[in-house]
């Protein structure tokens, strides 16, 4: 290799989100400082490229940090639209939302997951409302292996509604921390 890359590290300027890792020559650095979108050096192509240039889900540079001794830069960003090309808002997403994705798009026959998504929003929406009705009453009337079973069947709904609605769990999350300030 003629030159070296440095690893990027790019993070949500709001969330602080680590959204994705990529690799930066000279001139995919300058041009990210340039155009103010974040540009890469693809080791795999060996060859420049504009995040979201075929996607339009482009990263918008509001920072470039150098680390201290200048391999590593860090830049934070105005997300358009998921980072992620399976279609998450970052590419370090929980691994039940991660299979959750993989199911759907493997769509494979017997799976749970893709008949659920694929009947559509108002059965996600039925299923959330049984499993809540189900953990309340577990919480009430059961023991706890009980109501962790019930709760984990809520929660794995609740994100199969998400997905439903083309919603990202990390929607969820933020949607959390702004309430907690
Ligand atoms: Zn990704």
């Amino acid at each position: 290799m003629a030159e070296e890359l440095r690893a990027a590290i790019i993070q949500d300027e709001e969330s602080k989100r680590v959204l994705m890792l990529g690799w930066m020559d000279e001139e995919a650095l300058a041009l990210t400082r340039s155009s103010g979108l974040v540009h890469f050096f693809s080791r795999s192509r060996q060859k420049l490229w504009q995040k979201g240039e075929t996607s339009g889900n482009v990263l918008h540079v509001t920072d470039v940090m150098l680390d201290c001794d200048e391999d590593a830069v860090l830049v934070s960003v105005h997300a358009e639209g998921p980072t992620c090309h399976d279609g998450s808002t970052s590419c370090f997403t929980p691994w039940l939302w991660r299979t959750i994705l993989r199911r759907q798009s493997e769509n494979e026959e017997g799976s749970y997951v893709a008949s659920q998504l694929s009947a559509g929003v108002a059965q996600n929406a039925r299923k959330v409302g049984e499993e809540a009705v189900e953990l309340a009453v577990a919480a009430l009337s059961e023991d706890d292996e009980r109501v962790v079973s019930e709760a984990a069947d809520l929660w794995f709904h609740s994100l199969l509604l998400l997905r439903s609605r083309g919603l990202d769990p990390a929607m969820v999350d933020d949607e959390l921390r702004r309430r907690a300030r």
